[in-house]
């Protein structure tokens, strides 16, 4: 995989990703990580690339023409047009799905934005994909492309060492993941759920998705909606309403929980 960052702010990109595993995947060659300075394309040659907003208002703009030059540069230089991610607020949100799919390309290019944003129409004339990483508002956006390079690569053959790369993690089947735990066995009187000492595997897997259930309803229940459950998984979640009436809040659900399960588990 080959990132390259159009940006204001090299020094970030680059800081923040060569370090821990990430940096460690750019010096084996796992990952290429190029930046280039919008500012290196300034039309004054001082490195001025903002301007005021036509129709007024507050703040200043990135210019097209500064862009287009650091874009065309780029391009000209690798031979190729790769799909192009702006950082936007306004942009389809990043998840899990979008890091996957991204990550078959063998190219791409991020263009980070900054003050008020960028004139509209090199956006039409170079981006692919408008990509938000939540609904607020930065001040750039260097840290979204770095969520989203680290996020991608991590899917990138070899990025992740064999003991890095956990065969389960949160969303990878639709799911949050199951609560972890290390040594010791006991912490400040709290003991390590005794099924995981066991060594029956099979209940140590079971025990695990079921968590993975309770997590997932208690913290992101729209996601259990598109989650595909099999019987034991229902048996599961159908035990976790019995339980609420005979045993004194068991599993902590609330009355909106109970009232989500019982439709969820009714379909
Ligand atoms: N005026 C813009 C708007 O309301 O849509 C926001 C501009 S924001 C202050 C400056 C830059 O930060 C944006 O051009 C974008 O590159 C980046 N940015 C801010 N929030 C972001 C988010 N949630 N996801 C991705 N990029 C973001």
């Amino acid at each position: 995989m080959n990132y390259y960052v159009l940006t204001l702010f090299p020094e970030m990109i680059e800081s923040g990703m060569n370090t821990s595993i990430i940096g460690r995947a750019i010096a084996g060659g796992y990952l290429s990580l190029e930046t280039v300075n919008i500012r290196d394309y300034s039309l004054t040659g001082n490195g001025r690339i903002d301007d005021y907003p036509y129709g007024g208002g507050a703040g200043m703009v990135m210019q097209a023409e500064p862009i287009y030059r650091a874009y065309e540069d780029l391009v000209q230089r690798i031979g190729k047009r790769p799909r192009v991610v702006y950082l936007t607020p306004q942009g389809r949100v990043f998840d899990q799905h979008m890091a996957e799919e991204l990550a078959q390309e063998e190219d791409l290019i991020f263009l980070c934005g900054h003050y008020e944003g960028v004139d509209e129409r090199v956006l039409e004339e170079i981006v692919t994909d408008h990509v938000s990483i939540g609904d607020y508002v930065l001040t750039g956006g260097e840290l979204p492309a770095m969520v989203m390079m680290d996020s991608i690569a991590r899917m990138v053959p070899g990025v992740l060492s064999n003991q890095e790369s956990g065969q389960y993690e949160s969303f990878q089947d639709g799911l949050l993941e199951y609560p972890q735990y290390s040594r010791p066995e006991e912490w400040r009187g709290k003991q390590v759920p005794p099924v995981l000492l066991s060594g029956h595997h099979g209940n140590v897997d079971r025990w695990r998705r079921d968590q993975s259930l309770l997590r997932t309803l208690k913290n992101r229940p729209e996601l259990l909606e598109r989650a595909e459950l099999d019987k034991k998984d229902r048996r599961y979640l159908q035990s976790l309403l019995d339980e609420e009436g005979t045993q004194q809040d068991a599993n902590g659900l609330t009355a909106e929980e109970e009232k989500f399960l019982a439709k969820l588990l009714a379909i």
